[in-house]
């Protein structure tokens, strides 16, 4: 059985089809253009398996309330032409086979408890520092969702007092995208993070904030596994400024031999390298089709 899963990010839409085992048969990308630019190529690509059923993990915010009229629909983006398009819906009616869809990131931590890093976790987190910063929460089982879904890149963080930028984020000045995302980096240095390799005091004040964050999720969703990636995290060195600053901030707080005794076990990198994000989409497509 073929099943398809689109990873749809604000760049690239990340097409694939794969096995019910999690292998991967083939994958593309295609450029995000405005919608009616963009869905004539992901529809050809689908077109050409013969694909059970079609998983999606979009960007957002999504409706991701099965009873709403508009179910499956992106709601308000910044990103131009695309508020309000129903994207799992226009697949859906063009390819005629179920069509599951969730966040970006709860995708990905699907992937990851599914084929990855945190297989047989019941509580796992995935968090994504880029562009932005999302974060994937898998509890008690299974993906959660609620009022809208949870916004984990935009929890508020206490500012190291030496810290004068004043944060990126549109909404609020303090959240984790405000201060940690790869362009508050731009915005605070005056360059891409890339170029900023051989600053220490780059990846202190970056892995400080990544920590508090970190040291949150544990204690709200108290996850047997975190896992931590994007665009900012090709910083290896970053992993274990992370680790330790979590250990620091909890204090001997959480007591558990994997966080006290095996905390590089514990914040890790993602287990399906490139891949989490479109096999959580397979997944995601695969319980659709299983009707859970
Ligand atoms: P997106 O979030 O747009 O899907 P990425 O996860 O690749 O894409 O994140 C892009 C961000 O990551 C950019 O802000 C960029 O500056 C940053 N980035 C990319 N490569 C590196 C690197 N090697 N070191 C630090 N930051 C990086
Ligand atoms: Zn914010």
């Amino acid at each position: 059985m073929l099943i398809g899963g689109l990873e749809a990010g604000g760049t690239k839409m990340v097409c694939a089809v794969g096995k019910e085992n999690g292998e991967l048969i083939d994958r593309t990308s295609i450029p995000t253009r405005m919608p009616e630019e963009t869905f004539p190529g992901l529809i050809a690509y689908f077109r050409k398996w013969e694909i059970q059923a079609l998983g999606i993990g979009s960007f957002g915010p999504l409706d991701l309330n099965r009873s709403s009229a508009s179910f499956g629909s992106i709601t308000k983006t910044p990103k131009p032409g695309w508020s309000g398009v129903n994207i799992a819906g226009k697949l859906r009616e063009a390819l005629g086979v179920p069509v599951g869809i969730d966040t970006d990131v709860n995708a990905a931590v699907l992937g990851e408890v599914t084929w990855g890093a945190a297989k047989g976790c019941e509580n796992a987190i995935y968090i994504t520092v880029g562009t932005g910063v999302g974060v994937g929460v898998y509890v008690n089982g299974g993906l959660v969702h609620g009022l809208i879904h949870p916004e984990g890149g935009h929890m508020l963080l206490q500012k190291s007092p030496e810290d004068t930028y004043k944060g990126c984020c549109p909404f609020h000045e303090n959240c984790v995208e405000g201060l940690a995302s790869g362009p508050a980096i731009m915005g605070r240095y005056g360059k891409p993070a890339k170029e900023l390799a051989d600053r220490p005091e780059v990846w202190e004040l970056e892995g400080y904030y990544l920590a508090q964050a970190i040291a949150n999720y544990i204690m709200l969703y108290s996850p047997q596994k975190i896992i931590l990636w994007g665009g900012v995290m090709h910083q290896s060195l970053l992993f274990s400024i992370v680790r330790e600053k979590v250990l620091k901030i909890l204090n001997g707080y959480i007591y558990h031999p994997l966080v006290l005794e095996h905390i590089d076990r514990y914040i890790v990198e993602p287990g399906l390298g490139e891949d989490p994000g479109v096999l959580g989409s397979i997944k995601l497509g695969m319980m659709e089709l299983e009707g859970n």
